[in-house]
């Protein structure tokens, strides 16, 4: 079987070298590494350019919508025009930790939109605890043109419902194997196949039996046999569908093509 994780924080793992080792003899043939700000995204795009399997999404997470005023934004900006990345974000609105005031974050999103607008590239958006406001902005600055995935989805149907009717897929990461985690598992089923995304998020939310320990890709593979269970089809038929639908969100390359 063949995976793509279209979401993974790979500046973020100690054992990098290790990681993608892992990953390839996992069968996880392309990765989508997220900068979540400057700093980030500026080594995101660098190890994009130094592994043909990595592509690099730029962006400012809303935790640290704060920080950057116009000149971070130009820097940002022309860091996403010169590196050719193949997603704008991790950008969106998080209610829940509330890390920069939400102005802020307002700001910072709309200001993402606009870039993945002017670039064509699509969004990976973040929504903790903004449903509501994260759909409303993405159809008030026009993202349905471009489309993209909320990452780590956890919103209800109709969320769901108002994101896929903007053209954007869902992200599901290894959550979907955890126990108390039974809204999501019959939520996919009701979102069209072709709209599915897998995920690790790593380091974070590792996939049954490693919950609670550090992510990588490679285990992007459990996840994928979680949401197969979750959909009841076979996991060969899950994996191939998963990686077709990130590589026609993130226009990537086949293996070998780039
Ligand atoms: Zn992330």
């Amino acid at each position: 079987m063949r995976f793509i994780d279209s979401h993974a924080h790979l500046d973020m793992l100690p054992h990098l070298d290790q990681a993608l080792a892992a990953a390839k003899e996992a069968g996880v043939e392309q990765i989508v590494t997220i900068g979540v700000d400057l700093e980030s995204s500026r080594a995101a795009a660098k190890l994009a350019a130094a592994h043909p399997q990595v592509f690099a999404s730029l962006g400012l997470h809303p935790h640290d919508a704060e920080k950057a005023d116009e000149g971070y934004w130009r820097e940002m900006e022309a860091l996403a025009r010169r590196s050719r990345p193949v997603a704008i974000g991790e950008c969106g609105l998080d209610f829940y930790r509330d890390l920069s005031p939400r102005p802020a974050q307002r700001a910072a999103f709309a200001r993402q939109i606009a870039l993945a607008l002017e670039l064509g590239l699509p969004l990976v958006v973040h929504d903790r605890d903004a449903h509501r406001e994260t759909a409303a902005m993405l159809a008030e600055h026009d993202a349905g043109r471009v489309g993209g995935v909320l990452h780590c989805f956890s919103g209800d149907l109709e969320l769901a419902r108002k994101v896929l009717d903007l053209g954007f897929s869902l992200g599901v990461t290894g959550v979907i194997t955890y126990k108390n985690a039974r809204a999501l598992r019959e939520l996919v089923r009701l979102v069209p196949a072709e709209r599915l995304l897998i995920e690790t998020d790593c380091p974070y939310l590792a996939p049954e039996p490693w919950r609670g320990k550090p992510n990588q890709p490679a285990y992007v593979a459990r996840t994928c046999a979680g949401l197969a269970q979750a959909l009841e089809r076979p996991v060969e038929e899950v994996a191939a569908l998963t990686t077709a639908n990130a590589r026609r969100v993130f226009a990537l390359p086949r293996p070998g093509e780039a």
